[in-house]
């Protein structure tokens, strides 16, 4: 069958996909909202479709449009990006139903990773570690709760089910603050979630975040592609990730990546998807699962040299993804710098015309972007507007590669984070590898002037 896939997505990774695309030769159309019709990605893409107005909901989030510009395109899959619909089980199920492809695991893995009680009752199934708490969702009982977080030890912390985006949370350090802490957070996710469900885990104080990327094809065959730290973080948004994460033990990782695929051929999972885990006093603990691409998928790319996005595409097409375990061998270390257009003092957005953009280049060096000069960049999306990424053969090669990236790229028009990060890749803790998820906010608070 002749295929040709709609690009759901827009950005710098609608023009990742494409470049996948054109590699395999593969047609594709990419949509856009009035915003990005002017954008160079979607004036030379082979055919491009104008689904509505800027407003991400209008457009982007509109289910129907989507498939009603797959439909006129006469494409016959859809790859959703992330963000967006890209985890989105209905979207998915509908796509489905109107005979499409969608470029990501089956519906119904969507909705059983995006409940995150489902999730970790999975995951402990298939023996990947978990957390300790609640065994499913909390009751409503006062006196069962404060027993469950009292077997669970505190502090605990209080999550919505259908939680996401790092809302839906409360910490609890105390038992007088857990049933108000527990009808404050039943409130915020009946009303931002739409499910009311809440259970408990432990608090873990000092965690780093660290990742674990599969690809299942269709035919039950399941690889790893080992191992990320993103724990570079700010309100729960990665800055800056690596692979592998450094410090991690290997044989950890290799233990806890086949208990992820258990997970995955349990639930027929097919494509690529990430497990998230927090690691402290060298274990991994679950917490969620991303059924989708992840914005950091390159630095697994560059050490691996494994194409994701063309291996998603394949997969969808009904390809096996003629790989064993033994074949993927990882080689050095790979950074990546989120380039953000914000303020480098409030962080707030900051859109307006890129006067001029020179990316850099060299040894090792990739860059992911849908900006050049001229560029206007719109307020309607994620300030995201480019990712530099460094690949070395060893951690301190990624590293001294990364810096002179930054500093030879320049941006002129707009306020970006680039010197936050030029100034992070030379902190001396961040060099020595290892740094938790609270390092970048605690620097950052302890620099404000009270
Ligand atoms: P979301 O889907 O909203 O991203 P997660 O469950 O992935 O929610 O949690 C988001 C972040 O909250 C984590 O990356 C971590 O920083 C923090 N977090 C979540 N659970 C815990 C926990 N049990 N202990 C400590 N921090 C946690």
């Amino acid at each position: 069958m002749r295929h040709k896939l709609l690009i759901a997505n827009r950005g710098e990774i609608a023009v990742r996909i494409q470049k996948a695309c054109r590699n395999i030769g593969l047609p594709f159309v990419q949509i856009c909202s009035e915003a990005d019709r002017n954008a160079r990605y979607v004036r030379e893409a082979d055919d491009a479709l104008c689904i509505g107005p800027a407003r991400a909901r209008e457009s982007y989030l509109d289910i129907a449009s989507v498939i009603y510009a797959a439909k006129v395109s006469g494409a016959t899959m859809i790859h959703p990006g992330y963000g967006f619909l890209s985890e989105n089980a209905d979207f998915a199920e509908q796509i489905e139903a109107h005979d499409l492809i969608f470029v990501g695991p089956p519906s119904s893995a969507i909705r059983d990773m995006g409940n995150k009680v489902r999730a970790r009752q999975a995951m402990i199934r298939a023996g990947v570690p978990c957390i300790p708490g609640s065994p499913g969702p909390l009751p409503d009982d006062p006196e069962t709760i404060r027993a469950i977080a009292r077997d669970i030890g505190y502090p605990v912390i209080v999550k919505a089910a259908g939680g996401g985006g790092g809302r839906g949370m409360r910490v609890v350090t105390e038992e007088r603050e857990l049933l108000d802490a527990l009808t404050l957070t039943r409130e915020e996710a009946r009303t931002a979630f739409g499910n009311p469900e809440l259970y408990m885990e432990r608090f873990l104080t000092g965690p780093r975040h660290v990742e674990i990327q599969v690809l299942c094809d269709t035919f039950g065959h399941a690889v790893h592609l080992g191992d990320r730290d993103c724990s570079m973080q700010r309100r729960h948004q990665k800055v800056i990730e690596e692979a592998p994460a450094p410090g991690v033990p290997r044989d950890l990782i290799e233990d806890v990546a086949a208990q992820c695929l258990a997970a995955c051929r349990s639930m027929n999972y097919r494509g690529a998807g990430t497990f998230e885990f927090l690691f402290e006093d060298d274990a991994l603990f679950f917490i969620e699962m991303n059924t989708r691409l992840q914005v950091e998928h390159p630095v697994t790319e560059m050490i691996t040299g494994i194409d994701i996005v063309e291996a998603q595409l394949r997969i969808a097409m009904g390809e096996p993804l003629g790989l064993t375990q033994e074949d993927i061998s990882f080689r050095g270390s790979a950074i990546e710098c989120r380039i953000n257009a914000e303020d480098p003092n409030t962080f707030m957005p900051t859109p307006g015309i890129v006067d001029r953009w020179q990316p850099p280049d060299g040894e090792g060096i990739r860059v992911e972007t849908h900006i050049e000069s001229g560029y206007e960049i719109s307020p309607h999306y994620d300030s995201l507007i480019a990712k530099v990424i460094a690949h070395g053969a060893n951690r301190a090669e990624a590293l001294t590669r990364i810096l002179a990236a930054l500093e030879a790229t320049t941006i002129t028009g707009v306020s970006t984070n680039i010197p936050l990060h030029r100034r992070l890749v030379k902190d001396s803790n961040f060099r020595t590898g290892g740094t938790g998820i609270a390092y970048l906010e605690t620097m950052l608070r302890e620099e404000t002037p009270a």
